[in-house]
């Protein structure tokens, strides 16, 4: 899309307020704006904050990484980066799976296999979860998305992949940055038929931990009140935008 063309485009009414993002309509129909906010929730939805400057940074994080992605043959829906907190991407119907892939043990994985967190898996662990906030966002495997007709299984085999390529990309690209790439969550949609990559990648969605000291630098300091939050994602965005 050309800089003139983008610079023309119109915000229009909001569609959807997330916890995270709000998503607005554009005088283009196939294009949506992600807005990316400083809120922060966790433990869905029960403890609420804010993080001063995380939708900047968050916005220009997962901008470089979508761009990254693109770069080594991803379909994304990331298009541009309109301005501080805002970018430009194709609007999907998004499939209800968050696609989780893990290299190491954190989170919920340590609590359900009753592993420390820490553990390094000899091959990263794919999980699915039906996105359900009322739910709390149940782990599904593709047994339950058949049967309740959740999403077509076609897509769920192919966001597997997806999932695991893209694990394989950016594991070097933050070990290049001396970061471990410890978990992450994804989003697929469906844009004129087509598969593509959605949402975010920053450290709202993933673990990262230093790799020399093991140190925190995602969410959790905040799920976790360990304080240090808004410089840790600043820390991130720094080696990301190196
Ligand atoms: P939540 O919905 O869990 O509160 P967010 O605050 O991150 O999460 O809200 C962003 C919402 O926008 C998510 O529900 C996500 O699935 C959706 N979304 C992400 N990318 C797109 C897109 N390209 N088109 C339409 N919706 C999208
Ligand atoms: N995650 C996410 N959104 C969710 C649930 C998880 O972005 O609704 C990310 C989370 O940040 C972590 C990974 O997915 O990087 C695995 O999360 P986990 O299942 O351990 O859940 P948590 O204990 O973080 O809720």
């Amino acid at each position: 899309m050309s800089v003139k063309h983008l610079a023309s485009i119109k915000r229009l009414n909001l569609l959807y307020e997330g916890k995270a993002k709000s998503i607005y309509a554009t005088d283009e129909p196939e294009l949506v704006i992600q807005h990316f906010k400083d809120d922060a929730t966790a433990f869905n939805g029960e403890k609420k904050g804010t993080i001063p400057n995380k939708g900047a940074m968050n916005n220009q994080i997962s901008a470089r990484v979508f761009h990254f992605l693109k770069e080594n043959g991803i379909k994304t829906h990331y298009i541009a980066t309109l301005n501080e907190n805002e970018q430009l991407v194709k609007k999907l119907a998004i499939i209800p799976i968050e696609v989780v892939v893990r290299n190491v043990v954190a989170g919920s994985l340590a609590k359900r296999m009753g592993k420390e967190e820490g553990f390094e898996l000899d091959d990263p662990v794919v999980e699915l979860y039906y996105k359900d906030d009322s739910l709390g966002d149940p782990m599904i495997n593709r047994f339950h998305v058949h049967s309740f007709k959740i999403a077509d299984l076609e897509h769920i085999r192919v966001m597997e992949v997806e999932a695991q390529r893209i694990n394989n990309m950016l594991w070097t690209f933050f070990d290049e940055r001396g970061i471990l790439l410890v978990d992450f969550k994804l989003e697929f949609g469906l844009h004129k038929g087509e598969l593509l990559l959605g949402d975010e990648i920053s450290p709202d969605s993933c673990r990262f931990w230093d790799k020399e000291t093991n140190e925190k630098l995602d969410k959790d300091r905040f799920r976790r009140d360990l304080g240090k939050v808004e410089e840790s994602y600043r820390d991130v965005m720094d080696r990301v935008l190196k």
